[in-house]
């Protein structure tokens, strides 16, 4: 995994794998650094969710499309790095860079993607003293699987998006819902609130303030008025806490990018204000730019091909295209006729 990289790509969301992908294409030698323990970017956040808006793809499951991407992105055997958060820039002698991640490791490369979109992402977690050990059974950050909800008491603690979100998704399915949100009005959209106030119970102004339990499981849950601090138990099998969530960049952004209010700055050609540094998908912005999983994946393309051109002059201006692209032939072959027959 030492040696110098062509590419290394910083972020394994949908733009650094769909990256990883296009630069296999390209030949060219590939490393992607990924901060978590695992791929998928911010799609984690809603993997429950069904995707409709990307191009060709059938309506999918969130967490379908991170196997997918997982998947592609590794045709051409990218180095794959989990668990370091690139921090250091250093420019080594004739131009190549130095990354330096917050584990102490160093990676080489004559470019560099940075595909970093919201950062690393962290759920918050409940300020209770000792929730994390109800984390294995009935206290959740995320509604993953909501058939595991059926039937049952939940209670859902916030007051954003994603509380009223899976509020709405667990009704009917759910045997009832309590939402406890620590302020008087839910900070989600007007008509996901209406609907959510018609079919659950809002418990506001309260906050959490104690989890009972019975082993490992929580029973019950007491909630507590923010202004007048009275007290009420409230019987449950399941809780979901939404209460946002924290992102970090490393240092990444004392590099020196021109970074502006929606992101780093590049041009039409993703191209950032440092030589051989590149940006795409969420992170990166210029005019007319399409914050959506189909616009990470041209951003990326873009990205590759300018990376390309900036290690080799003479280089096409872009791949081949899949479709006739000899890299292929063989793996058609096998996709089609199980290696018996010619690919067309
Ligand atoms: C609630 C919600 C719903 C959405 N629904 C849709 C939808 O239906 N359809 C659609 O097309 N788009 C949707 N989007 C937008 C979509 O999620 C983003 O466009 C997409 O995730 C951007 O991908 P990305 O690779 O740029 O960034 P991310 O997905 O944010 O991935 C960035 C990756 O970089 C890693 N990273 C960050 N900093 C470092 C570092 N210093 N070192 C190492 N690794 C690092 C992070 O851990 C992360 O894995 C939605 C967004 C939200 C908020």
């Amino acid at each position: 995994m030492s040696g110098l990289y062509d590419l290394t790509i910083i972020g394994g969301g949908p733009a650094g794998l769909y990256a990883a992908f296009y630069a296999g294409m390209r030949d060219m030698k590939v490393k992607l650094i990924e901060g978590k323990d695992y791929l998928g970017g911010f799609l984690h956040h809603y993997a429950e969710k069904t995707i409709w808006d990307i191009g060709g793809i059938p309506p999918l499951r969130c967490d379908q499309l991170i196997r997918q991407l997982d998947e592609q992105a590794r045709t051409f055997d990218p180095s794959i790095v989990f668990g370091q958060r690139v921090d250091g820039l250093e420019t080594l002698p004739g131009g190549a860079y130095r990354l330096h991640t917050d584990i102490g490791d160093v990676h080489d490369t004559k470019t560099i993607l940075v595909a970093v979109g919201r950062g690393i992402t962290e759920m918050t977690k409940l300020n209770i003293q000792g929730a994390d050990r109800y984390e294995l059974t009935n206290l959740h950050y995320t509604v993953q699987n909501p058939e595991a909800f059926k039937d049952k008491r939940v209670l859902i603690s916030g007051g954003g998006n994603s509380a009223v979100d899976w509020a709405n998704e667990l009704v009917g399915l759910a045997k009832n819902i309590t939402v406890v949100h620590r302020r008087e009005e839910f900070a989600a959209m007007e008509r996901s609130v209406s609907r959510m106030l018609e079919s659950v119970d809002a418990r506001t102004p309260f906050e959490l303030q104690e989890l009972h339990g019975q082993g490992d499981v929580i029973s019950g849950v007491t909630i507590k008025h923010i202004e007048s601090g009275e007290t009420e138990l409230i019987e449950v099998d399941e809780v979901v806490i939404s209460h946002g969530y924290t992102r970090s960049y490393g240092d990444l952004l004392k590099w020196g990018l021109d970074i502006g209010s929606h992101g780093i700055q590049v041009t039409d050609h993703t191209a950032t204000n440092l030589p051989g540094i590149y940006a795409a998908g969420d992170c990166a912005t210029y005019s007319n730019k399409v914050k959506l999983i189909a616009g990470a994946f041209t951003d990326a393309v873009l990205a590759v091909n300018s990376a390309m051109s900036y290690i080799d002059a003479e280089a096409p201006a872009m791949a081949y295209v899949s479709s006739h692209n000899e890299k292929f032939r063989e793996r058609n072959r096998q996709l089609h006729y199980g290696g018996q027959r010619s690919a067309p």
